[in-house]
């Protein structure tokens, strides 16, 4: 069974479906409400498990309601919660989330995300220590994101590091992280003036820049390679890139090779896009290989 930390954020999702955008100043009635558990780390954990992976969570929720929802959203999903703290006099980190016009406006409150510092981590570092590969994002502090990578580094554990939401990262991260794995935008800041192309090639099996429904790209070494992504009917793409990251980390960690990893993970995401919410379609492990 394949061994997975992820260190990251946790939240939930409060989701408002309205046909009109609100402008400044204004209001106006929305369709539908839902309050589903998120984050880009609890997102890739529950992807991960569902997956059949044995998955720790590094993270911490706040001493509230939200909390309670979220570590049983872990629970129930067979994520491994001993590290997930809840923060005393903090609130669980949020994401407001609206749905119109055809796309989505998103305000994040990273409350107890923010208390996810290296010295949290490193108290629960005999997790990382001990896992196939760990798991990575950057919804959580920029100097969590250098000391995880140091320490992986350090220890020689795979790092998969997902460089989501886009932000700059210093060329040491870079260096020591095993596999990144930007979308096409993430990819433009992280390499910024260095075309698509250019950034697979310096990074050989390295980088795997995600395009959405085409797929996903990489350089092997030899020749840039797009593994095909599958054509399913999208109902909401919230999560996909989560299920991508979390199974190509789970593909990875059960040493298949770097085509049949992407192609796993290619699959898996794309079931995730057929049901609403990040993780509403996430699907199992059967689902998956009964589908290759
Ligand atoms: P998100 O932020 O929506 O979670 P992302 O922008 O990080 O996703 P994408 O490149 O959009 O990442 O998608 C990640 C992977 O999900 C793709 O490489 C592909 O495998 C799969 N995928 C996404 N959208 C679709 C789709 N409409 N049909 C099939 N597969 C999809």
């Amino acid at each position: 069974m394949a061994k997975i930390a992820v260190v990251g954020s946790s939240s939930m999702d409060l989701v408002v479906t309205s046909e009109k955008r609100p402008g400044a100043g204004e209001t106006v009635l929305g369709d539908r409400f839902e309050t589903v558990p998120g984050g880009k780390g609890a997102n890739q954990a529950v992807a991960a498990a569902r997956l059949g992976a044995e998955v720790h969570m590094i993270g911490c929720v706040g001493d509230d309601h939200y909390g309670e929802i979220i570590l049983n959203n872990f629970t129930e999903n067979r994520v491994l919660v001993n590290n997930v703290k809840p923060v005393t006099d903090e609130k669980s980190g949020t994401a407001h989330i609206i749905l119109a016009e055809g796309d989505n406006s998103i305000v994040v409150v990273k409350g107890a995300n923010d208390h996810i510092t290296p010295s949290y981590v490193e108290e629960a570092a005999h997790v990382l220590k001990e896992a196939d590969i760990v798991l990575i994002q950057q919804e959580i502090p920029e100097e969590t994101v250098e000391y995880v990578s140091q320490y992986c580094h350090d220890h020689h554990i795979p790092l998969l590091l997902n460089p989501a939401p886009a932000r700059k990262l210093n060329q040491k991260v870079i260096d020591q992280a095993t596999y990144i794995t930007p979308n096409e935008h993430e990819a433009d800041v992280l390499f910024n003036g260095v075309s698509p192309a250019e950034a697979l090639r310096q990074y050989p099996n390295k980088v795997f820049i995600t395009e959405g429904k085409s797929g996903v790209r990489y350089f092997n070494g030899e020749k840039e390679v797009l593994v095909p992504s599958y054509e399913v009917e999208a109902v909401d793409t919230t999560g996909a890139g989560d299920t991508f990251n979390a199974a190509f980390a789970v593909a990875l960690a059960e040493k298949k090779s770097f085509e049949e990893s992407l192609r796993f993970a290619n699959r898996a995401a794309s079931l995730s896009v057929t049901k609403f919410g990040a993780q509403g379609g996430m699907p199992m492990r059967g689902d998956v290989e009964g589908s290759l």
